[in-house]
C-alpha cells in the first residue's frame, strides 16, 4: 500500500472515528477546500518504499493460517530494535486463531510473557483469558496480540514491566498492521492507552474519556476499554463493571448471543 492510500485511509478512519464519537462538524480552512477542489494527479504506482523493513514484511501463503505462520517466522527472526532484541528472552508475536472475528490489542509482553512467548499469561492474561471465556469464547477463538512484540528493557537493576516508548512502538507498529491485515477481523478490542494510542495516534483524548466509544481503524469497529492489568490495580466494582459492558458491547456487534447471566454478570454479585 503507498503512501498516498494510507494517507486517504488515515484520513477517512480519523472523520468516521469523529463521526462515531459524536463529532457533526470539522474545521476547514479556505485554502484547504480550495487545495481540495483541484485535480489530483494520479499517485506514482511504483515508487520505491521508503521503509525497507516496510519492503521486507511479506506473507506468503493461501490461507490466514499459512500467511500468518510466515509473517511470525518472520517476527520471530526481528532484530530491529537492537536493545530489546538484546535483552528480550524471545519475541512474543501474538497467539490465537488468524481467522478470529475478534482481536485483541494490547501493550507489550512483561516478565511472564517474555518467559513464555506468548502474550497475556501473567495475572493480568488470567483476567483476560477470563473474560474472554465469559464472553462466551475459547481462548484460542480469538487473536491476541501486541502494539510492541518484545519486552522493554529495564534500567541495570530494576525489576518489574515499563511502557513502551514512542520510537519503539512506531518501529515495531508494521509487524501489528500486518496482522491485521491478515485477520480482518469483525472487531478489535484496544487493551489500554498504550494499545489506543498505537493504533490510532491521531486520537487526542485518554482511555478513560474514549472506552466505551466505538472508533475505527482501518475501517474495522475498535472498541478501546481498560487494561486488565489497571482493572487489576484499582480492582473495584466500577472499573469491573465497565469493561464488562464494553465486552457487551463488543458481543452486541459481533452478533453473538448475550445471555441474561451475561447481562445481569455484576448485578448478581
Ligand atoms: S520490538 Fe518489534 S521491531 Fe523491535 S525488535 Fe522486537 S519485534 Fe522487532
Amino acid at each position: 500500500m503507498n503512501e498516498f492510500r494510507e494517507a486517504l485511509d488515515a484520513t477517512i478512519s480519523h472523520l468516521e472515528s469523529l463521526k462515531l464519537a459524536g463529532v457533526t462538524h470539522v474545521p476547514v480552512r479556505r485554502e484547504t477546500l480550495e487545495a481540495l477542489s483541484r485535480p489530483v494527479a494520479a499517485p506514482q504506482a511504483a515508487a520505491a518504499p521508503a521503509d525497507m523493513f516496510a519492503e521486507r514484511i511479506h506473507t506468503a501463503g493461501s490461507t490466514k493460517a499459512g500467511q500468518m505462520a510466515s509473517l511470525r517466522a518472520q517476527g520471530l527472526a526481528c532484530v530491529k530494535c537492537k536493545h530489546l532484541a538484546a535483552s528480550r528472552t524471545q519475541v512474543v508475536f501474538g497467539v490465537g486463531n488468524p481467522d478470529a472475528e475478534l482481536m485483541f490489542v494490547g501493550e507489550a509482553p512483561g516478565a511472564d510473557e517474555d518467559a513464555r512467548g506468548e502474550p497475556f499469561v501473567g495475572r493480568a492474561g488470567q483476567l483476560l483469558t477470563k473474560i474472554i471465556e465469559t464472553m462466551g469464547f475459547k481462548r484460542s477463538d480469538v487473536y491476541i496480540g501486541n502494539v510492541l512484540k518484545c519486552r522493554p528493557n529495564m534500567p541495570e537493576g530494576e525489576s518489574g514491566n515499563r511502557q513502551p516508548a514512542d520510537p519503539e512502538m512506531q518501529t515495531c507498529l508494521p509487524w501489528l498492521h500486518a496482522q491485521i491485515d491478515i485477520i480482518q477481523p469483525k472487531a478489535i478490542v484496544a487493551l489500554g492507552a498504550v494499545a489506543l494510542r498505537g493504533l490510532l495516534p491521531e486520537l487526542s483524548g485518554g482511555i478513560t474519556k474514549l472506552r466505551g466509544r466505538w472508533l475505527l481503524y482501518r475501517n474495522i469497529p475498535m472498541m478501546p476499554t481498560y487494561h486488565p492489568a489497571f482493572v487489576l490495580r484499582q480492582y473495584t466494582m466500577q472499573n469491573r463493571r465497565l469493561i464488562w459492558e464494553d465486552m457487551l458491547a463488543v458481543l452486541e456487534r459481533l452478533g453473538r448471543p448475550i445471555t441474561p447471566k451475561m447481562q445481569n454478570y455484576f448485578k448478581s454479585e
